[in-house]
């Protein structure tokens, strides 16, 4: 029987359970494999993220021995509606994909159902993109977690490590006249991107060799690349976090990597209970903190984008994310901090900063690595707990090798001295801007207004 397979945030063909039960269904016969493609949306994105989904719908259109059928899909019911006559059209009955979880792609997938069912076909959504299905995990009780340490006792228990292997030998991928051809990028990328199931692979490989094994000390020096470097397979379901669990074993290291997929698997958890902190704040009484608005926080703002703040660990992430769509997370952490509660501005303003750019951007751990930061969200580290980001570029940056990476301007200054260029002569004769605020000055506003709304409250 001829199924439809309809691709999402799943850009690969091995350890994917739902096309596995497709190709089941499918055997000696033939998988329309399709995607939906909103070309309004895409070109919103900044040049880095449009070259990323591009690259990895190439090398799984080459996968599939260029029968990756992308369809317009301007709107969830324009999607649904060209999914339909892709059915019509070869005469399926089932249409399978994975079941997503953020808000979003639940109201597309809601959507494309009822469209479907509408005309006798079914949608199968089977697997998703964790270990553990959000929603899965939860207390004895049956609610859910909101702390992160218990939810990662009881994940542990039930996550899957077991990678599914798939024989595509058998399968024939169909062409579709519906499909639009491989979308093109319209802006220009500062970097070359890499992307596919191969590379992911290829990434894991190396990390594993390289990194795995000291990534309890190493992985938050922004300066020694001690990280997986896997968000972005992650994110677009390159890779699925089975394959990368299946290689960890029980040792210190490797339990801290662990724990940090597991991160990534509590908040769209947490996403799934609490859909509206997509763009809300999870601890509603920080919506009533005073914050900046006005040209004032809309220039500091702008400093904050360029890397212009003249606080050189922010300024180096902030060039990486211009340059690379990718931070440490370390630096992720200094930088929304610095935002939040430096230049006073809504968490809100950074995460839609982060999603134009991120070539890793997840809704979930987007807007909760923002809020855990910004000290109004899950396990919320205490608002009050504010980033020193000078301390922060000594500690994780001890040499200055990140900063002098990334500002040009301050690759005059030798070792540490790079994170400190007022406390010499020539640290500004290659143009390096001054802080646009004083943090010292800055930190005690923040505690004031922290005050403040517990007063009102
Ligand atoms: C303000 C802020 C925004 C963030 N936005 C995103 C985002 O849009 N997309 C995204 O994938 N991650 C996000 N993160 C989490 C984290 O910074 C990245 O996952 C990590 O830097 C990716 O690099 P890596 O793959 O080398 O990570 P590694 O350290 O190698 O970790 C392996 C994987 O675990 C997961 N992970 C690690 N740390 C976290 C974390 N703190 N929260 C959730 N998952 C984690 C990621 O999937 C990561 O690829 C954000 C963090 C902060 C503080």
């Amino acid at each position: 029987m001829t199924v439809v397979y309809w691709f999402r945030k799943d850009l690969r063909l091995q350890d994917n359970q739902a096309l596995f039960e497709a190709t089941k269904v499918a055997k000696d016969t033939n998988i329309v494999a399709c995607f939906g493609f909103n070309s309004a949306w895409f070109e919103l994105l900044e040049g880095i993220r449009q070259h990323s989904l591009v690259e990895s719908l190439k090398t799984l259109d080459k996968s599939l021995d260029g029968n990756l059928n992308v369809l317009a899909a301007e709107s969830s019911q324009a999607l649904a509606d060209n999914l339909l006559k892709v059915c019509q059209e070869v005469n399926a009955k089932l249409v399978f994909a994975m079941n997503c979880f953020d808000p979003e792609a639940v109201r597309t997938q809601a959507v494309v159902a009822k469209t479907l069912n509408a005309s006798g076909i079914e949608l199968k959504l089977i697997g998703s993109a964790y270990a553990v299905q959000p929603g899965t995990v939860a207390k004895p009780d049956g609610t859910n977690y909101r702390v992160y340490t218990p939810f990662y006792k009881a994940w542990r228990l039930l996550a899957d490590s077991q990678p599914i292997k798939i024989n595509t030998s058998s399968i024939s991928f169909q062409k579709s006249k519906l499909a639009i051809g491989i979308p093109v990028a319209t802006k220009p990328t500062p970097v070359k991107v890499l992307a596919g199931e191969a590379f992911a692979l290829r990434t894991l490989e190396r990390f594993s060799k390289r990194a795995l094994d000291s990534y309890d000390e190493d992985r938050n020096r922004a300066d020694l690349g001690g990280t997986s470097h896997l968000s972005h397979a992650l994110a677009h379901g390159e890779i699925h976090p089975r394959t990368i669990l299946e290689i960890l074993n029980d040792s210190p290291a490797h339990e801290v990597f662990r724990k940090e997929i597991a991160w990534r698997e509590f908040y769209a958890d947490v996403l799934h209970h609490y859909p509206h902190t997509l763009n809300d704040y999870y601890e509603p009484r920080f919506k009533k903190l005073r914050y900046d608005t006005g040209k004032q926080a809309e220039q500091r703002f702008k400093a904050w984008q360029e890397g212009k703040t003249g606080y050189p660990m922010v300024d180096a992430g902030m060039r990486q994310l211009l340059s690379e769509g990718w931070m440490h997370n370390r630096v992720r952490m200094i930088v929304a901090s610095f935002l939040v509660k430096d230049l006073h501005l809504e968490w809100t303003w950074g995460a839609a900063h982060f999603e134009s750019l991120l070539s890793d951007f997840d809704p979930a751990s987007n807007s909760h690595g923002w809020q855990w930061t910004a000290g109004c969200g899950t396990d919320a580290s205490p608002y009050y707990r504010i980033f020193n980001p000078i301390l922060q570029g000594l500690k994780f940056d001890p040499n200055g090798d990140y900063v002098r990476k990334y500002i040009p301007e301050l690759r005059h200054l030798d070792g540490a001295l790079a994170h400190e260029p007022w406390t010499t002569l020539e640290g500004y004769s290659n143009g390096y801007p001054q802080q646009i605020v004083d943090h010292n000055t800055e930190r005690n506003e923040s505690l004031a207004r922290l005050e403040e709304l517990k007063q009102s409250s």
